[in-house]
C-alpha cells in the first residue's frame, strides 16, 4: 500500500503553538475587548482571508495585525504590533517538535509500505519543517498542496501513478485527511490530535457519514495496519 501522513498534528506538534499564541494575543488586547471576543473577531477575519492567504503561520500573523487594528479601533500602537509580528516568527521559527513515536512507527509502517507526507500551508514554512523534522528519509515522496480536496488527491495520486484504492491516508483531520480521500476511493484513518482547529471540524452529519477507523494514538498504527484488510 501507498500510506500518506498528514504533517501538522499527524507527526508533529502544531495546533497548540497557535492555540497559545492566540491567548497571548487575546491578553494583549484586553484593554478593547474580552478575550472570548477577541478570539471570535480574529477567528471571522482569517476565514475571510482564507481564499486570499490561504493557511499557515504567514497568513495567522497577518490576520492578527488586521484583527488588532481593528479591535482597538485603529488604537493598537507599533510596539504592540510588533509584539505580533514577534509572535508569528516564534511560531515561524519553532523547530518541528515530533508527535510521541513517530519514528519508531515510520520506520514500522515504512517496512511494509511506501509512505509520503502529504501537508497543506504555506509552502516555505512546510518545506522548511520538513527538513527540521529529520523524519524526510522515511518517505518517498513529500508534497505541500494548497488544498486537500477530492481533486487535489486525485491529481497528486495521478501524478505519481498511484491508484485510489491502494492509498491509505492518515491524519487528525477528518475534513482534510479521511473524507476527501473516501471520496476519490482511497481509505483513510482518523487518529484525532488533542486540539482540533476550528477550521478542522466536520459537519456532524458529514462526520457520522464514514466508516473510516479512528485510532487513539499513532503508536498503534503499525498494529492496525497489520490486521486491516
Ligand atoms: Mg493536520
Amino acid at each position: 500500500m501507498i500510506i500518506g501522513f498528514d504533517a501538522d498534528d499527524t507527526l508533529w506538534h502544531n495546533e497548540d503553538g497557535f492555540q497559545a499564541t492566540t491567548r497571548i494575543f487575546e491578553d494583549l488586547l484586553d484593554a478593547w475587548a474580552d478575550p472570548d471576543e477577541v478570539g471570535d473577531r480574529l477567528f471571522a477575519i482569517e476565514k475571510r482571508n482564507m481564499n486570499r492567504y490561504g493557511y499557515g503561520v504567514k497568513a495567522f500573523t497577518l490576520s492578527m495585525i488586521e484583527a488588532a487594528i481593528d479591535i482597538s479601533d485603529g488604537n493598537i500602537d507599533t510596539a504592540q504590533l510588533q509584539t505580533i509580528l514577534e509572535l508569528g516568527h516564534h511560531l515561524l521559527d519553532r523547530p518541528a517538535e515530533l508527535i510521541d513515536d513517530v519514528v519508531e512507527v515510520l520506520e514500522a509502517v515504512g517496512r511494509e509500505h511506501t509512505l509520503m507526507i502529504i501537508t497543506k500551508g504555506d509552502l516555505y514554512h512546510q518545506l522548511a519543517r520538513i527538513d527540521s523534522s529529520g523524519l524526510k528519509d522515511h518517505f518517498w515522496r513529500t508534497e505541500v498542496v494548497a488544498h486537500k480536496d477530492p481533486t487535489t488527491y486525485r491529481e497528486l495520486l495521478g501524478l505519481h501513478g498511484v491508484l485510489p484504492r491502494e492509498f491509505v491516508m492518515i491524519g487528525n483531520s477528518l475534513p482534510s485527511d479521511v473524507l476527501p480521500v473516501i471520496e476519490i476511493g482511497g481509505r483513510g484513518i482518523h487518529i484525532p490530535y488533542h486540539v482540533t482547529w476550528e477550521m478542522e471540524h466536520a459537519d456532524p452529519s458529514v462526520a457520522d457519514s464514514h466508516d473510516a477507523p479512528m485510532l487513539d494514538s499513532l503508536a498503534d498504527l503499525p498494529a492496525f495496519l497489520a490486521d486491516w484488510a
